[in-house]
């Protein structure tokens, strides 16, 4: 299973880096693994416990400000774009797990802000030629998904976007 390797840890006896693992199970919470573990060199048994750590990644901003990546966000930005659009919402949920997803692997803890809108707009045009061009009317001229929500939300307050 990705992300749980059977590392070597140091005994905290001796210092020794080989052990045989006796038992290896989840713990309660299910979010981590237990290893009862006897260390090659003292014989002497010990216990470590795994756990995954949830990768965090943030978007820059042209201002160098950061803050967390959120895919409601993302969610959002693609409701909108294809609002009054007959699209089933399993076809952005996927999409926006797609950006997620490749955000996620090509992206090393930051990303900029341009990166995310993007692929959006790739998004988009596989999914819809009305949302695609509707997005990318407001958001070339934007800097961020919350820009383009807000003027959106700005816009249709007053009429219905014209594409
Ligand atoms: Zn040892």
């Amino acid at each position: 299973m990705l992300g749980w390797s059977l590392k070597k840890v140091r005994c905290p006896f001796c210092g020794y880096v080989d052990q045989r693992v006796l038992d290896s199970r989840p713990s309660l919470e299910g979010d981590s693994v237990r290893r009862r573990r006897e260390c090659t060199g003292c014989g002497r048994r010990f216990t470590t416990f795994e756990k995954a750590e949830r990768p965090r990644l943030f978007v820059v901003k042209r201002d160098r400000s950061r803050e967390e990546f959120d895919r409601d966000k993302v969610m959002n930005s693609l409701l909108l774009a294809c609002r009054k659009r007959r699209i089933p919402i399993e076809d952005l949920r996927a999409a926006v797990q797609r950006i997620e997803r490749d955000l996620f692997i090509e992206a090393d803890e930051e990303v900029p802000t341009q990166a995310i809108g993007e692929r959006v707009l790739r998004e988009l045009r596989r999914i819809d030629q009305v949302a695609y061009v509707r997005f990318a009317s407001v958001y070339r001229d934007f800097e961020t998904l919350d820009d383009f929500i807000g003027i959106v939300n700005d816009v249709s307050g007053r009429a219905t976007i014209a594409v």
